[in-house]
């Protein structure tokens, strides 16, 4: 007899294992399939945000779904702490964006507008040149303003990967690593998932493979259409508190580096790194913090993101074969507490809430004539 499950979640970055750990939680058995470091994970080179003034402008519910997700991080993060012993270093004080023109201060006015209108104020502002002097010492004379949202804030990404997968395994979730999943076949109302020479057995199934859930989502009836977006960061040495709000762009995590990222490359799948891209997001850097000319970088990378086309997730049931559902962002981090606590326990129900009903891949598919 094959092995079998309630559920397996193919795929142990972020989303799936924050997705395995709260099923585990709820009592259902669960097996996490991953392929294993040899694959592009962006779980692993991430810069650990869990930001929300900017995320879903344009689309509602996805700020709607954000905003309880930021709101569940402190619940996860000591759930996680007190199960694992692992503090994944949430702080969630706030967060800026910093303005380095006129023009960027006009662009983030109008969006903290038709966000506000859009979905509800949740105290984001727009600080002026002198508002944000007076709360950030040591600015460079280029930052005109700043926007500021209360609900940001930043952990640490692989100490939280790390914590999902040993609370896990707490609960008795069966993880299977080196794994990597090519055939899937639905069987009546179960699906059989091939591992080598053997199978398992399961009643549901998540793909949140990342970038490799393009290929399998179609085995299952669904459409997963990801595209890698590379990312460089730069950290540097540790250095005295510098910063007590982390930004899209530079943040300081607690043991004192200064974590400086943000770009956005298309480069199809090279994780490498390029002398020109980190020229520019150091020159934004230093000229946001002089004194940052001073530190030594010492560490630097290159990753891919999991990026739909309109950059918003990707959470659908297959309509063909129930049972089978599809998990992919490009804000693990940031919607860790929404999967685990919220999204696990609708996958477990076989139905998932009106809320995600925005999210179904059907919004790409545009009819031809
Ligand atoms: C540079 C950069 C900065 C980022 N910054 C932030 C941030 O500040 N805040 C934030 O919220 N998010 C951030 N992200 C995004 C975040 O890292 C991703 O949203 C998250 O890692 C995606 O998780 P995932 O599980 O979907 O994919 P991944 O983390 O890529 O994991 C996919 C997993 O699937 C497995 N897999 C693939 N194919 C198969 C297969 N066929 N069979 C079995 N297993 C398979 C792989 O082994 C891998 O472990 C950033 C990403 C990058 C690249």
């Amino acid at each position: 007899m094959p092995d079998s499950h309630d559920l397996a979640v193919i795929g142990g970055g972020l989303v799936g294992s924050a997705i395995a750990w709260g099923a585990a939680r709820l009592g259902a058995d669960v097996a996490l399939l991953d392929e294993g470091d040899v694959a592009f994970r962006a779980a692993r080179g991430n810069f650990g945000l869990v930001w929300v003034q900017s995320k879903g402008d344009g689309l509602p519910p996805y700020a709607n779904w954000t905003r309880r997700s930021a709101a569940l991080w402190p619940d996860l993060a000591a759930e996680l702490s007190s199960m694992t012993g692992t503090d994944v270093a949430l702080r969630q004080p706030g967060g800026l964006h910093f303005c380095l023109s006129e023009q960027e201060v006009e662009q983030r006015a109008a969006m903290i507008s038709r966000m506000h209108n859009a979905t509800g104020d949740i105290g984001t502002r727009l600080l002026d040149r002198g508002d944000v002097r007076a709360m950030v010492p040591g600015l460079g004379p280029q930052v005109q303003g700043a926007a500021y949202c209360p609900k940001d804030g930043h952990a640490n990404p692989l100490l939280l990967l790390r914590a999902l997968q040993a609370g896990f395994r707490r609960h008795r979730g069966r993880y299977l690593p080196g794994a990597r999943i090519e055939r899937i076949t639905p069987r009546g109302a179960d699906f059989a998932i091939e591992l080598g020479t053997t199978h398992i057995v399961v009643r549901r199934i998540v793909i949140a493979a990342g970038l490799g859930s393009a290929t399998l989502a179609p085995l299952v009836g669904l459409s997963m259409p990801v595209r890698p977006v590379r990312g460089q960061i730069m950290v540097t040495e540790r250095l005295r508190p510098l910063l007590d709000w982390p930004t899209a762009q530079i943040r300081q995590t607690v043991e004192g580096s200064i974590m400086i990222g943000d770009s956005h490359e298309d480069v199809g799948f090279d994780e490498g790194t390029s002398a020109t891209e980190m020229q520019r997001i150091a020159a934004r850097a230093l000229a946001t913090f002089p004194a940052l000319g001073q530190a030594q970088i010492v560490r630097h990378w290159g990753a891919l993101r999991v990026m739909t086309q309109d950059g918003a997730p990707i959470y659908e049931q297959s309509g063909q074969y129930p049972g089978a559902f599809a998990a992919t962002c490009h804000s693990g981090v940031t919607l860790a507490g929404s999967h685990a606590l919220a999204l696990a326990p609708a996958i477990l129900d076989g139905m998932l809430p009106d809320e995600l009903r925005a999210f179904t891949s059907e919004r790409f598919h545009v009819p031809t004539v």
